[in-house]
């Protein structure tokens, strides 16, 4: 049988420990004998990047600039343990947040859903998708106590001269204050990639912030999602696509979320993404059943699954232990790559490809057959039945 070929590259990001192990398994049982995989291979893994200087995560994202298209294998942040664990020669910064930076992206979390596997909102029967701005606010405050007696204000120094705001009067007692920040172009770039993201995936896009209350800061959100969507022709692509953009206030979204049937996109300020994207993700069920894209404001994808490295199942299958490792966000990271490079490319194949293993892989659980993390929540017809890794990849092949 001829395999599918790849007219342009997809930018490959290893990574490490028990997910690196999955990385290659999932390209020799799944991908490979289907599809002439065409990758830029860039190694991520703790070793290389520390042999590197880091330079390799720079590089990789240059990558993925230039061919618009990578998928990334989850990878270690290192800390004071990993240091002594890997020798390294500095702690080197999170990849993810290099990546981030270097690309100027938003990351969007969706979960996969299988039948069996049921979200703990009956009403959420369609994925729905976090979207954090990942600058600013109270991530880059700048705080202080202040004494019984003290006073706290704002000085503003710009074009039009010094201002000073009184932020509180503390004569009745001691307090706290707190400062926070945001740009315009960091908020335009969040707002292009909602819509980007939006586009990309047939979604409507929903954005909230309290408005109301703060009438400049969060005001100011509002004012710039709009601006960029009526300026850089948002509305026209929108109305194209037959999808909406909404904005409300955040205490009505969050009503509207908990009622809602999913199926859309939910893009959150730096804080209310925090916090939102982690109760979806636990009312979904499993961290290892939940995807993750970086998007840029340039319509740059980059895939990954949003669990770490799973250090602990990769202790114990160093010791040879069993390894029943949830593969299923790592295989939509490579479905969403190959996918989005299909869409690029024009490459049906390719596309068609994807989308079978998709449902291969949902099927699979739907059929009873999975990793042990998911055993205890599937409440599906079959009787769920514990994989070991590698065999659950096979199971998945079987109906490819
Ligand atoms: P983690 O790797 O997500 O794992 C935490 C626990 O969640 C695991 O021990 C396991 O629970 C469960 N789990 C996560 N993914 C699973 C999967 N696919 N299948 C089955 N169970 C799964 O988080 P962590 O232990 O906090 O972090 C480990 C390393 O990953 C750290 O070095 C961190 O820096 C890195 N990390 C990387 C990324 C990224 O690259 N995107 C994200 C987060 C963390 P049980 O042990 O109970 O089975
Ligand atoms: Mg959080």
């Amino acid at each position: 049988m001829k395999k599918i070929q790849m007219q342009n590259p997809i930018v490959e990001l290893d990574g490490d420990e028990m997910t690196r192990v999955l990385w290659a398994w999932i390209k020799d049982i799944l991908i490979k004998p289907h599809v002439e995989l065409n990758t830029i291979y860039y190694d991520l893994g703790l070793p290389e990047r520390d042999k590197t200087n880091d330079q390799i995560t720079f590089d990789a994202a240059e990558a993925i600039k230039k061919h618009k298209v990578g998928v990334k294998c989850a990878t270690i942040t290192p800390n004071q343990d990993r240091m002594g664990e890997y020798n390294l020669k500095q702690m080197w910064k999170s990849p993810n947040g290099t990546l981030r930076s270097a690309l100027d992206g938003t990351v969007f979390r969706a979960p996969i859903i299988a039948k069996g596997i049921e979200p703990f909102i009956p009403t959420w029967t369609a994925p729905i998708t976090v979207a954090r701005h990942g600058y600013g606010d109270l991530y880059s405050g700048v705080e202080a106590k202040v004494s019984a007696g003290g006073t706290a204000k704002m000085v503003i120094e710009d074009e039009n001269g010094v201002r000073e705001i009184k932020i509180h009067d503390f004569a009745k007692g001691a307090g706290v204050v707190q400062s926070a920040h945001n740009t315009d172009s960091s908020i335009k770039s969040f707002a292009k990639s909602c819509f980007e993201y939006a586009l990309a995936t047939k979604q409507e896009l929903w954005f909230a912030t309290k408005d109301t209350i703060s009438k400049t800061y969060h005001h100011r959100f509002k004012d710039l999602f709009f601006e960029v969507f009526e300026n850089e022709g948002y509305d026209k692509k929108f109305a194209t696509a037959g999808i909406e953009y909404f904005y409300t206030l955040i205490d009505d979204a969050v009503a509207r979320v908990m009622r809602s049937n999913g199926g859309y996109i939910w893009a959150c300020t730096n804080y209310d993404g925090d916090v939102m994207s982690d109760m979806v993700a636990s009312a979904f069920g499993s961290l290892a059943m939940m995807t993750s894209v970086l998007v840029s404001p340039n319509g740059e994808f980059e895939f990954e699954a949003a669990h770490g490295t799973v250090t602990r199942h990769y202790y114990n299958w160093q010791k040879g232990g069993e390894t029943s490792t949830n593969p299923v966000a790592t295989i939509f990271a490579w479905t969403g790559a190959m996918a989005k490079r299909a869409e690029l490319d024009k490459n049906e194949a390719l596309l068609a490809f994807s989308k079978k293993l998709e449902k291969a892989t949902v099927t699979t659980i739907e059929n009873g057959f999975m990793t042990g993390d998911l055993v205890s929540l599937f409440k599906g017809a079959a009787t769920p039945q514990k994989m070991e890794t590698q065999a659950f990849l096979r199971k998945i092949a079987e109906l490819m």
